[in-house]
């Protein structure tokens, strides 16, 4: 498959798909049962669902900077990891990826996490020929939430599981976390959206162009199937405020006219919402290439 790509504003916008990974159905849909989140996404035998993970990378035009939206889970991991989530860097991985639209690991000048969980942030780290950690892009800030990175510091223990030690030890150490605050605006036509309800400080990236304007929805959104309010993840620290985020981000997408662009959707890179916040739907579904 091709990697799309837009001219949205001052910004050209390119996807980077770095892999597919599988997760447990059921924490995916936390109350949900099986018998209807089955009847919406395959899973394996292992009750495992399919999901990519589908980042962004940002060229500027106007400051030159070039942005690098999440990083995917990387290569580092043992073989136990990548057999419970079944990795496959078979047909992409972030490198790969960069190379297709024509950049290098050394072009990014920002890396923005949306917050850290393995499968957002992995990709930053890897392990040079001796098998030490080292930054992917280690000339670049990297830059997360207040909120988060003091969650990343003091974890709760059933958060903790999601933020590996191979990821966050070699980015503090290295002295690139950078962070930002609600209200941040990384440059005009780039600023954030926080939600709360998934991990404390989860930034959302919004690109504006104009009247047209796209959210990197994360977390927030992982899925097509996770639309409806209470199809919520039960890796979600605080459900319920889960669901305010989603009514709030909804209604403001479909005033406003904003595109989702989905990080780990397998079939559906970007949408546009339809009906209400209350029972949104799908109204459009295409790729960077449509725009
Ligand atoms: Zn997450």
């Amino acid at each position: 498959m091709a990697l799309s790509k837009a001219q949205f504003g001052n910004f050209r916008l390119f996807t980077l798909e770095t892999g597919t990974f599988r997760l447990d159905g059921g924490s995916m849909f936390g109350v949900v049962p099986k018998t209807l989140w089955s009847r919406q996404l395959e899973c394996d035998e292992r009750n495992r669902v399919l999901l990519t993970a589908r980042v962004l990378l940002v060229h500027s035009t106007a400051t030159g900077r070039v942005y690098l939206i999440d990083s995917g889970i990387g290569h580092k991991s043992g073989e136990k990891f990548q057999k419970i989530y079944e990795l496959d860097h078979s047909a992409y991985t972030l490198e790969s990826s960069l190379e297709y639209h024509g950049f290098r690991a050394s072009d990014i000048s920002d890396v923005v996490f949306t917050h850290m969980h393995f499968d957002h942030c992995g990709g930053a780290v890897k392990h040079d020929p001796e098998g030490r950690p080292v930054l992917t892009f280690p000339q670049a800030p990297h830059w997360v939430h207040t909120a988060h990175w003091d969650n990343v510091l003091n974890p709760n223990e059933r958060e903790i599981s999601s933020f590996l030690p191979e990821n966050i030890g070699p980015l503090q150490e290295s002295g690139q976390i950078r962070l930002v605050d609600d209200g941040h605006v990384y440059e005009p036509g780039f600023e954030i959206v926080v939600v709360e309800g998934h991990t404390p400080g989860q930034q959302l990236p919004l690109f504006t162009d104009g009247d047209r304007h796209l959210l990197f929805a994360a977390d927030l959104v992982p899925t097509t199937v996770h639309l409806p309010l209470p199809w919520v993840m039960g890796f979600d620290t605080r459900p319920l405020l889960t669901l305010e985020d989603k009514k709030r981000v909804f209604g403001r997408c479909i005033r406003e006219n904003i595109l989702l662009y989905l990080e780990h959707d397998p079939h559906n890179e970007l949408i546009r919402l339809g009906d209400t916040p209350q029972r949104p739907s799908v109204a459009w579904a295409g790729t960077l290439d449509d725009l």
